[in-house]
């Protein structure tokens, strides 16, 4: 049976201990929080997953809370380009429906799940000197410690990283009571485009006391909407939610008069730098080298705009799974730990960094495409299907003429 150690209990970590359990390794792994300190504690991220992860979690088991969360099938997209002012709007219908669950549930019941599997659980936080202990213990150590310290351990690749700064400054709050426009479109997402300003989403998700909905504001740096620095509690981040949207979003102002925090964990703000990591790293020296693989957040961090990063851990979880299980009986080499690594951001996570970034800039032909999505409905669904698949980025968003040339075909 082979030694393989994980590091991080979230969404990558935790499913890759899961498969390689079921598939009878011997899995270690490396959790900072309980259950209980997970289900207490406050919300983690917004997680919306589409079809192709849900379909993982799913194929693995794991995807336990298929019937009680809301099935998002589309997305309302409002382009408010002044105050009080939609200049644009159209719905965006995914071919599969998006979920979201609240991770602390998810999180929680999965590290229960791998106890009740055979798997054995750590609860501690691991340094470098610690990670180069346990990487010794074990045939292959897999670190998917999210964005945290951890991560430091694996260079940063400039070349692939295009921001040393966050592009946006994030607040979330997961709540309880907020109206729709049109109830019979529901379990519809909602999003709002202030250009120069920022973004705000809503979608429907499952959290301990039921389904609710979860707010991202994402708001560029040092602007009007940058107004959560101080991560307040839950109840004063609600009051400037509500402040905002009447000055900003007067209609979506509207639906909010009865919304409430979930529970006391509710909200969450901060801001996150793109980056790209080398996905190897090699810790001590002479007799003692040993290498690590980076999994998930701990090698690839987009900024959440295009809500990848879930998503991606999910598949790169799966990625590594299948690759371990196909290695056999072989040596985890460190020519094998980049071949596999590559494979992914090949396959995968570059279209991740690539869609988001044009997410985050808008250029040009992008705020093209919004317009064009406004008169086809073709164009609104690729865009939808392309958070879903964002390897379509390359084939149709990568540059002007790209998108020129599908423009024109719809003739
Ligand atoms: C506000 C916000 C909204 C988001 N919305 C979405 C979305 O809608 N869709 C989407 O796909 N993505 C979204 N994301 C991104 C998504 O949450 C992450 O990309 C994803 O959870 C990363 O999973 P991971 O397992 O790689 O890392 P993490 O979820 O960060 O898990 C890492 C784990 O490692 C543990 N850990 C850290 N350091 C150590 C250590 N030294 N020793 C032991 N354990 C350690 C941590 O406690 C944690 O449990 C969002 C992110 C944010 C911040």
């Amino acid at each position: 049976m082979r030694r393989i150690a994980v590091v991080g209990a979230g969404q990558a970590g935790l499913q890759l201990a899961l498969g390689l359990t079921a598939g009878g390794y011997r899995v270690t792994l490396v959790a900072e929080r309980t259950p209980e300190q997970l289900r207490g504690g406050r919300v983690l991220s917004t997680q919306a997953m589409f079809g192709p992860a849900l379909r993982i979690e799913a194929a693995a088991g794991l995807d336990l809370w298929a019937d009680e969360a809301p099935a998002v099938s589309a997305v309302r997209a409002v382009l408010t380009p002044s105050p009080g002012i939609r200049a644009l709007e159209f719905t965006m219908t995914l071919d599969e429906p998006a979920q979201s669950v609240d991770q602390r549930l998810k999180l929680a019941r999965w590290l229960e799940l791998l106890a009740e599997r055979g798997g054995r659980i750590e609860y501690r936080t691991l340094d470098r000197v610690g990670l180069h202990e346990l990487a010794r213990r074990h045939e292959l150590t897999v670190v998917a410690a999210g964005r945290g310290g951890l991560s430091g351990v694996f260079e940063r690749d400039a070349a692939r990283s295009s921001f040393d700064r966050p592009q946006r400054t994030l607040s979330c709050l997961y709540v309880h009571g907020v109206g729709s426009p049109d109830p019979a479109t529901e379990p519809r997402a909602r999003m709002h485009a202030l250009p120069g300003l920022g973004e705000l989403y809503l979608q429907p998700a499952l959290t301990a006391s039921g389904p609710c909905a979860i707010l991202l504001w994402e708001a560029l740096p040092g602007g009007p909407l940058d107004v959560f620095g101080d991560a307040p509690p839950p109840d004063v981040q609600l009051a400037r939610i509500r402040a905002l949207l009447l000055e900003y979003l007067p209609w979506e102002a509207e639906l909010w008069a009865a919304a409430e925090p979930t529970d006391a964990g509710a909200g969450l703000s901060g801001a996150v730098t793109p980056t790209v990591r080398r996905p190897v790293a090699e810790l001590g020296a002479g007799v003692d080298a040993v290498h690590v693989l980076g999994l998930g957040d701990a090698v690839v961090v987009n900024d959440p705009i295009a809500g990848q990063g879930a998503n991606s851990a999910a598949r790169a979880a799966e990625a590594y799974r299948r690759a371990i299980v196909e290695h056999g009986e072989a040596p985890f080499t460190a020519d094998w730990m980049h071949r596999t690594a590559e494979r992914f951001w090949q396959q995968h996570a570059r279209h991740t960094v690539e869609f988001t970034t044009a997410m985050l800039t808008v250029p040009e032909h992008v705020q093209g495409v919004f317009a064009a999505a406004a008169e086809h409905g073709a164009v609104a669904r690729r865009l939808a299907n392309t958070y879903a698949e964002p390897s379509d980025h390359a084939a149709w968003l990568a540059s002007p003429e790209l998108t020129a040339a599908y423009l024109a075909s719809l003739g």
